[in-house]
Parts: C-alpha cells; sequence; structure tokens
C-alpha cells in the first residue's frame, strides 16, 4: 500500500500564512505538544493527521511582546521559555508557566497553542481569565478582537473560523501591579504534571474597600470556571474581609463548582481543594 502524501506549508510571512489559510482547510502546528499527542499513532508510524499542515512557529510576526500603557501584548507563538525570559510578562504568570510540563516541551509549547487547545486544564488559562484577556484574531477579511471566555467554548472547542489565526494575546492593565494576583496549581508533582485544579485569584481593594475581585478555577468544569455574579458581591465591601462574607462567597462557589471523577483525580477532591484554595485568598490579610 502507497502511504497518503501530506502537504504542508511554512511560509515565509503572516501575510503569506492567512492568504493560504483561507485558500484550504488546514491544520494549524504552533509547538505541536498538543497536535501530536492527539494525533498519535503506533510507534514508527507517522501521526493520524488528514488535513494540509501549516506550521507557524518560526513567524516573528507572532512572537512579538510589548506594551502599550498598562495593556499588556503577547505574540500567540511566543513559547514558554521565551515568556519565563521577558522582562513584561508579570511574575505570577511566570510561575504559572514555571509548572508547565518540563524544559522540552516549555520550549516548543506556545501560548496561543495553550488558548486553543481549550483544555480546562491549560495553566496559563485562569490568569488569562481573570486579565480579563482578549484574543486578536487575524484572517483574509480583516482582524477581530474576541474575550477569551467568549473564544473557548469547551474541551478542543473555539470560536476560530478556519481562516483565522491567533495573532496577540492581550491583557488589559496587566502592568498596572497594584493589585494582589495567585495562582495555584495542585498536580502530583510541582512541574510536569497536569493539573487536578487550579486557581487564580485577582483583589484590588482601595481606601480599604474591595474595588475589583476576579477568580477563575481550571480542571473543574469543561471550561474554565468564572462568575461575574459571585465576583460583584465584594464590590464595595471593607477589606479584610468578615468570615461571614468569605463563608457565603465560598458557599457561592460550592454551588457553581461541579467538577468530574477522571483518572487524575476525583469530584470530591476536586471540589474541596478548589474552596479551600479559594478561601486562603479571601483570608490573606495583607495586599
Ligand atoms: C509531555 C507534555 C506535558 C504537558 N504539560 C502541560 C502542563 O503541565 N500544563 C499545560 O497547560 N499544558 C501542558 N501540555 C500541553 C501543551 O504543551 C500546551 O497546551 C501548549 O501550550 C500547546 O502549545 P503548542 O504551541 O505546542 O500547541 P500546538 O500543539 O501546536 O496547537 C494546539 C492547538 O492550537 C491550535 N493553534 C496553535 N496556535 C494557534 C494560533 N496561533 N492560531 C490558531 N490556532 C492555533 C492548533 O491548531 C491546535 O489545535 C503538555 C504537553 C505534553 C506533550
Amino acid at each position: 500500500m502507497v502511504a497518503k502524501t501530506l502537504s504542508s506549508y511554512r511560509l515565509t510571512s503572516l501575510e503569506q500564512t492567512i492568504k493560504q489559510l483561507n485558500q484550504e482547510n488546514c491544520l494549524i502546528i504552533a509547538g505541536g505538544t498538543d497536535v501530536m499527542v492527539l494525533h498519535k499513532n503506533r510507534r514508527g508510524v507517522p501521526p493520524k493527521i488528514t488535513k494540509p499542515v501549516v506550521f507557524i512557529d518560526h513567524l516573528s510576526e507572532l512572537k512579538q511582546v510589548y506594551a502599550i500603557k498598562t495593556d499588556l501584548h503577547i505574540g500567540a507563538c511566543s513559547t514558554y521559555s521565551e515568556l519565563i525570559q521577558h522582562p513584561l510578562i508579570p511574575e505570577v504568570l511566570k510561575k504559572a508557566i514555571k509548572e508547565i510540563a518540563a524544559p522540552a516541551i516549555r520550549n516548543r509549547g506556545t501560548i496561543g497553542g495553550n488558548i486553543c487547545n481549550a483544555s480546562p486544564a491549560g495553566d496559563t488559562l485562569p490568569l488569562l481569565y481573570i486579565y480579563n484577556t482578549k484574543l486578536l484574531l487575524r484572517s483574509v477579511n480583516g482582524d477581530r478582537l474576541v474575550e477569551i471566555k467568549d473564544f473557548i467554548q469547551g474541551p478542543r472547542r473555539v470560536q476560530r473560523s478556519n481562516n483565522e489565526i491567533l495573532v496577540e494575546v492581550i491583557l488589559p492593565s496587566a502592568l498596572e501591579n497594584d493589585s494582589r494576583i495567585i495562582f495555584e496549581k495542585i498536580a502530583n508533582r510541582r512541574a510536569d504534571a497536569i493539573a487536578k485544579i487550579s486557581f487564580a485569584g485577582f483583589l484590588h481593594v482601595q481606601n480599604e474597600m474591595i474595588s475589583d475581585a476576579r477568580f477563575a478555577f481550571g480542571a473543574v468544569g469543561p471550561t474554565i470556571v468564572r462568575s461575574l455574579d459571585i465576583e460583584q458581591i465584594l464590590y464595595g465591601k471593607a477589606h479584610p474581609l468578615d468570615h461571614k462574607l468569605i463563608n457565603a462567597i465560598v458557599q457561592e462557589y460550592g454551588n457553581l463548582i461541579h467538577p468530574i471523577d477522571d483518572q487524575r483525580s476525583t469530584a470530591i477532591y476536586r471540589k474541596t481543594v478548589a474552596l479551600k484554595l479559594l478561601r486562603y485568598f479571601l483570608e490573606t490579610k495583607g495586599m
């Protein structure tokens, strides 16, 4: 039997790549660390990829990291190793990145790939949700901006047309540095292990009153769990928070979070630890 050949493209510019995506329904490969696992085959046999492939990992247009005022713009094809080294990346995001996989994967894996793969256990996602991240998508028809919470619709399901490419990940006001932000990942090991649960918290306090509160939970549902309604309960409340209010907030998330049992953890463990992480964050007094 003659093996089927697969077309692949490694074009010299983003513009050519976008034109190619418009001509043919192609599979985009950035670092390939999710794509290759998803399409893996028996040892020695080519991966089960059925569409033409477009490589984007070499495109310098997708690797720019820069600030506009306090907004942080991250090129979708920036690898984790590049982001760890970059002076503009907030320390809390670097902490999350350092807990992803091992150095070989961090040298290949990209932030855009983590978003487009849309795993609820993706380690950059809880922080990207609480930064109210906007995604810049480009096609031959022009650019569009979409909020990350609208873009990600379920595991491996994103709101992207076949002719679009994720160009930039924009974190509004991420460089303001006046809020308390944490990221915690619970897994079998400190790194090189997929999250059982992850949590990101954001608190901004002005004149001892909460003016902004944001919480995001990873690996406890099909997408990252965030509730603007619950967050708003905290607006205008005195900080440090009193215990009655903390209990009420934890109870609200207890009603919202419905994790599943799987090979990595149990539903009860996930829920218990997720709520403990939230309580720990709310009970911490300093800013
Ligand atoms: C051993 C191992 C350990 C891992 N550990 C972790 C971990 O601890 N935490 C974690 O979060 N992840 C982990 N991962 C998953 C993976 O490394 C990350 O999700 C990574 O960010 C994927 O990026 P990539 O560039 O390799 O994506 P790819 O595999 O190239 O692409 C992933 C998906 O996104 C699409 N895509 C990529 N870039 C774009 C773009 N710019 N525009 C449109 N679509 C795009 C692709 O078509 C594909 O559907 C691990 C993977 C492996 C193999």
